[in-house]
């Protein structure tokens, strides 16, 4: 629903005149459409922008590639001052200030790594007022340059982007960002303050409206779901195999594959470059200018594939990630789910695979207990710690194992549970059919109960299958009347069917380093009761439906209806790309090409019905991208019927 509306007491500003010179005061629509070049507001961005518009304060959770940016930078062209934007990363400012350069916006950043002579030339045209939007490292903010210029400048806005930075509770806290609350203290008067952050726990969220004393804010929670991006878990026997197979799916693509140690970046990394494929490499091992080189390769998609451990990603902005690839299972599901995260973050549809083995829980369990052993915390602490480690291990740990809807697994631990089918996820294709366990269940439960709750899954399940183990003989169990109870099932079978009573809660497991099973209430109760509630378990049937058929979740995505010209309008951004050194997707996303070779525009107003064809866009490379389309539909003899 569009409806336009004069913002209040805002009047947009604009640089290069981008705007139709007879209206000068505008509203966010228009700055979105002309500026941005998109049509509508994402869910969340309008109340946002709105809020910020009014002079409120905000608080924006919404997850990696839901469009935070858009949701302060609109609001900072419309307002007559300055908006100062707060944020931790370098690589990222430079990032965002790239992209608004291409919108034909006049924005700077001042970090560390501007030179004293790029600094005082930036605070200069900051003076003038030639920029709306100043990035500004938290670091730098309490400089007597800084404070100087803040002094003589009207400021609208203080965003703060990663908020999460700010909170102790958060992963990434950084004690530079308490400062942020001396700064907005020290400005003249109180401008609107904007803060975003992906993370959504209760104790960072109370965190960051606290200690930067947001009032009475308006928060605005989108979900943690991300509809683009299709989950899968493969446990080959041959990972590498497994892995080769996804590059071939995804060839020409760009895409991510994580590793667990610098050992398996290099292994995987050589194994790729032995079969010809244009990797680079990103670990902790490497020096600086080897980081920085690589990371180049990666973003300008010059080297579109990246092996690396997760020292690599934050405040990789790349829009055009078709696939993240984890070759190692992650200690826990917020680090996949951010990890995962940068596939598809222009909303076009990509691939994240969890490539799972056993062997991958042992060494995050040894990682665990070496964290345990060097942290400076006393011992209770240190053992609150590991038992919430092993908590969060165990959670991701299910996640290899559940035959429900990956989507929802994730959803769910993070609080959010959706319906039980979201249509794009590997379980959710995997013809499966309903199988009632109950009894199965009732008899692992038993076993776990009358031994006494002393013993660990292999023992357990050795026993309800009756095997004749040296561990099921010294541990007595082949005298428990559950002993081979469960004969005529597989080991495997009996494997999935606990693996579900630990997802479910029915039975828990201990967390030290010989974890034994214990019987939950919920395990309790079942066991009691007589018409108890059936156990009905989802088996994969071993066809796998063919990923052309995935079409449920791929309703978000755009189809492609020239793919040939897709590749000609891809190759060509690339070559512009590399003439003015800025990464192709932000010349224009995966997504506004594929609009192109789907309506193939071929005049300023079609175009401009492109998503993400703004003026300035338009201005600097419709006609280039026009003539490509142009060529392709002459030599293709495609006849365009009139106001398609
Ligand atoms: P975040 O900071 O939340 O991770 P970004 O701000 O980087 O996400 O936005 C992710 C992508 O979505 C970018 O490519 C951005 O241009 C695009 N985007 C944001 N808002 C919109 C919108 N309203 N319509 C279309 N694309 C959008
Ligand atoms: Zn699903």
């Amino acid at each position: 629903m569009l409806h336009y509306r004069r913002a209040k007491e805002v009047i947009f500003f604009c640089p290069l005149r981008l705007l139709s010179q007879e209206k000068d005061v505008m509203d966010k629509y228009t700055v979105l459409k002309e500026v941005f070049g998109y049509t509508s507001f994402r869910q969340g961005q309008s109340e946002l922008v709105e809020s910020s518009l009014n002079g409120q304060d905000v608080l924006g959770i919404m997850p990696t590639g839901a469009g935070k940016s858009v949701c302060y930078q609109v609001p900072a062209l419309l307002f007559r001052g300055i908006s100062i934007i707060i944020s931790p990363l370098i690589s990222l400012m430079k990032d965002q200030v790239a992209a608004l350069n291409q919108l034909g916006i006049h924005a700077a950043y001042i970090n560390s790594s501007l030179t004293e002579g790029q600094f005082r030339k930036a605070m200069e045209n900051a003076r003038e007022g030639r920029y709306k939007i100043i990035y500004v490292a938290p670091e730098r903010l309490m400089t007597d340059s800084f404070l100087a210029f803040i002094k003589c400048v009207d400021i609208s806005m203080v965003a703060v982007d990663e908020a999460h930075c700010i909170s102790q509770w958060g992963q990434d806290f950084r004690p530079s960002y308490l400062k942020i609350v001396d700064f907005i203290n020290l400005l003249p008067s109180r401008p609107a303050i904007a803060a975003y952050t992906a993370t959504a726990t209760k104790a960072v969220k109370e965190d960051i409206i606290c200690i930067l004393g947001l009032r009475e804010p308006t928060v605005v929670v989108t979900g943690y779901d991300r509809k683009n991006l299709y989950f899968s878990v493969k446990k080959p026997k041959d990972k590498m195999e497994e892995l080769l197979s996804c590059l071939k799916r995804n060839k020409d693509r760009s895409g991510i594959i994580y590793c667990n140690t610098r050992k398996n970046v290099e292994e995987v990394y050589a194994a790729l470059l032995m079969k010809g494929y244009s990797v680079s490499k990103y670990h902790a091992g490497l020096t600086d200018s080897e980081r920085r080189q690589s990371q180049d390769d990666f973003i300008y998609d010059v080297k579109p594939v990246m092996v690396a451990t997760n020292a690599f990603g934050m405040g990789i902005d790349k829009s055009n990630v078709r696939f993240v690839i984890r070759y190692n299972m992650p200690k826990d599901i917020e680090s996949y789910y951010q990890e995962a995260g940068r596939a598809g973050r222009d909303g076009e549809s990509a691939e994240c695979i969890l490539l799972y083995s056993g062997q991958d829980v042992k060494i995050n369990e040894f990682l665990i207990e070496k964290q345990a052993e060097n942290d400076e915390l006393d011992e209770s602490e240190r053992e609150q710690l590991r038992q919430r480690d092993y908590e969060r291990l165990r959670s991701m740990t299910f996640y290899g194992f559940t035959n429900e809807c990956l989507r929802n697994y994730i959803l769910q631990y993070f609080g959010e549970p959706g319906s039980n089918y979201c249509g794009n996820c590997e379980n959710c294709l995997t013809e499966s059919e309903d199988m009632d366990v109950t009894a199965d269940a009732y008899t692992l439960i038993q076993l776990v109960k009358t031994s006494g709750e002393r013993y660990g899954i292999q023992a357990v399940v050795d026993a309800v299958h009756g095997s004749d183990t040296a561990k099921v003989r010294q541990f007595r169990l082949n005298n428990n009347s559950f002993y081979g109870a469960l004969k005529k099932r597989t080991l495997v079978r009996i494997r999935q069917i606990l693996n579900h009573l630990l997802i479910k809660g029915y039975l828990r497991l201990t967390a030290n380093e010989y974890p034994v099973l214990k019987v939950t209430s919920r395990g309790n109760a079942f066991i009691l009761d007589e018409n108890r509630q059936p156990f009905i378990l989802k088996f994969p049937k071993e066809v796998e439906k063919k990923p052309t058929e995935r079409k449920a979740g791929k309703k978000a995505v755009t189809e492609v209806r020239y793919p040939e010209l897709f590749e000609r309008l891809r190759q060509r951004r690339y070559e512009l790309a590399q003439k003015s050194h800025v990464p192709p997707y932000i010349i224009f996303s995966d997504k506004t090409l594929k609009e192109m070779s789907t309506y193939l525009p071929g005049n300023r107003d079609e175009m401009m019905k492109i998503n993400g064809v703004g003026n300035n866009k338009f201005e600097k490379y419709g006609e280039i991208f026009m003539a490509v389309i142009e060529e392709f539909v002459r030599e293709h003899k495609i006849q365009i019927p009139p106001n398609q």
